[in-house]
This record gives structure tokens, sequence and C-alpha cells, in this order.
């Protein structure tokens, strides 16, 4: 496997208990907390939203959560579940645009129980920014979304980009996200992070172009690439964008297997899934009063 260099051994036996990092992890659970509402990119396949009890998706939850709110959530949640294994920040926007949020809650949790696994998930813009801050916080598993490598493709993907008091658009904006996520890519990699890259492959748009992004996030250190089929959310941009077939997605990923480990038991979950992958129970535990000082 590709482990970088750097990577601990306590590292490698916790990505041992991680189901999405390894598919023989199924038994372990997992526990998406929601405390980062905002985002500093708009993808034109997000479509973020709330209150939703029966859509399962990236983006989707029921709830947003204090640090504070979601520490309590996980205290309840771990009693019930003790197979328990990685907490993770993956929206419903992205983890890094809600910094101060993201780090407090690692925070709170780490000190209830420094062996558990933080994993967090981000679109890369900030990395150059936070990325030692993460490696100091404990973070071992990073995943970073990356979509093109090749500004012009990524302009077609991107609508815009809020990024040190500026919005950017086109190949301008769609440039620096690219240099930011490589930068923090190789930078994670070299502290030992295991860094997943996930790509939307969009029919007609960058498909033809992912077996060149795997390559080079490689290059930068990736320990595993997660392909995943666009989902044309109602309301988004790429409503109309045409389905990608199961045979059309699992060829691409046999193909780019050759290359880097590939995730093929990917579920596209929720911003606050909670359980074993085949299993999401949060509905057990929605408006369960956690937040605001309850
Ligand atoms: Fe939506 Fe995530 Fe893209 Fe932000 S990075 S716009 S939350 S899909
Ligand atoms: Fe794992 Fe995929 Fe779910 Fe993320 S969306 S927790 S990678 S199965």
């Amino acid at each position: 496997l590709n482990f970088p260099e750097e990577t601990t051994m306590d590292t490698i036996l916790k990505t041992a208990k991680h189901p999405c990092y390894s598919e023989c992890a199924h038994d372990y659970a997992r526990m998406h907390i929601p405390v980062a509402p905002r985002c500093n990119i708009s993808c034109n396949y997000c479509n973020r939203r709330y209150d939703c009890l029966h859509e399962s998706r990236p983006g989707v939850t029921s709830e947003v959560l204090t640090p504070e709110g979601a520490y309590k959530k996980y205290l309840l949640v771990k009693d019930k579940l003790p197979n328990l294994k990685v907490i993770g920040i993956a929206g419903p926007g992205d983890a890094l645009a809600n910094f101060e949020e993201t780090k407090e809650a690692i925070k709170l949790i780490k000190e209830d129980d420094p062996e558990l696994t933080i994993c967090i998930s981000t679109n890369g813009l900030m990395l150059p920014e936070y990325a030692q801050e993460l490696v100091e916080l404990g973070v071992r598993h990073v995943t970073i979304t990356i979509n093109a490598i090749d500004p012009k493709i990524g302009a077609l993907i991107y609508k815009w980009f809020h990024y040190q008091g500026k919005v950017l658009s086109g190949e301008e904006g769609a440039k620096i996200l690219l240099d930011n996520q490589l930068e923090g890519l190789k930078f994670l990699s070299s502290k030992g992070v295991l860094c997943k890259v996930n790509i939307v492959m969009i029919k007609g748009l960058n498909d033809h172009h992912i077996p060149e992004v795997v390559n080079k996030v490689k290059e930068h250190g990736a320990f595993m690439t997660n392909i995943m089929p666009l989902i044309p959310a109602e309301g988004s941009e790429f409503e109309e964008m045409p389905l990608v077939s199961n045979k059309e997605l699992n060829e691409l990923r046999d193909r780019c297997s050759l290359d880097l480990k590939q995730m093929y038991h990917c579920k596209q979950c929720r911003a606050d899934a909670i359980g074993q992958l085949s299993q999401d129970i949060s509905i057990e535990f929605r408006g369960t009063k956690t937040d605001q000082g309850d």
C-alpha cells in the first residue's frame, strides 16, 4: 500500500479500523458531526439542504451543531455504539471554511478519547493555511475533493471562490484552488497524514480527465482516490447533467486502480451520518436536544 514514508504505526493501525480507508473495517462505525455549515467555494453540483430526513448524500443534514452540541451528541452516540472508531467532519459545507468550529469540536472529542480517529474532508482551498494546525491537532486522515487538474475544466465545475477577501471565478479561481489543493496534499502527506482524494465523475465534463487527476495526486502523495458519480441534485446547476452508470464508474475505477488504490465502497453519506457504512442510524439521534446548552 501507498503509505507516505512518515506514516506512524499508530496511524496504520487506526487506518485498519477506518471503514472508508479499509474495506474490511466494515464492522466499525463512524460519526459525522455537522459543525461546518459555510463554504468558501461554489461547486455547480452542490445543493446543501437541512432538515431533510429522507435524502442521503453529501451536504444533507437534519441539523447544524455547535462544537459543544456535537460533543454532547458524540457522548450519546459513543454510549450506544461501542464500535465507534471514527469522528468525521464532512460539512454540510467545508470543514476548513469553519475552522474555529472544526478545531473546537476536534479538541473536545480528543480530550474525551485521544484514541479516536479524527477525519476531516475539505475542498482544499484553505489547506495551505491550516494543514500544519490539523497535524498538530492529531488529524491523520484528510479527504480532499479534487475534480480537475486543468483550470479550464475546473472553471466549468465551480461557479465562484471566496479567497482572501476576494470573490474569484473562472480559470483564475480554479487555478488558485488547484494550487492550494496540491500544496496541501503534498504537505500533509510529508507529515504522514493519509490523504484520500475524492473525485466527482461528471460525464462529458471531467470523466476523460480523471486518470490524469489520479496520477497527479499520486505524485503529490495521495494514499487513495475515491471516484464518485455525480448526483445531479435538484436545484443545483448540474440538475440536468447525465447520470453515470455503475458500469462506467467501475470501469474508470478499475483503470485508475492500476496507478493508485481505489475506493469502491463509498456510500456518499450525509453530513450527519452515524453508524457502520452499510447502515446509517443517524435518524435515531435526530432531534435529541444536544445543542444550545441542553
Ligand atoms: Fe458544496 Fe462541498 Fe462544493 Fe462547498 S465544497 S460548494 S459544500 S460540494
Ligand atoms: Fe466514507 Fe464515502 Fe461515507 Fe465519506 S461519504 S464516510 S468516504 S463512505
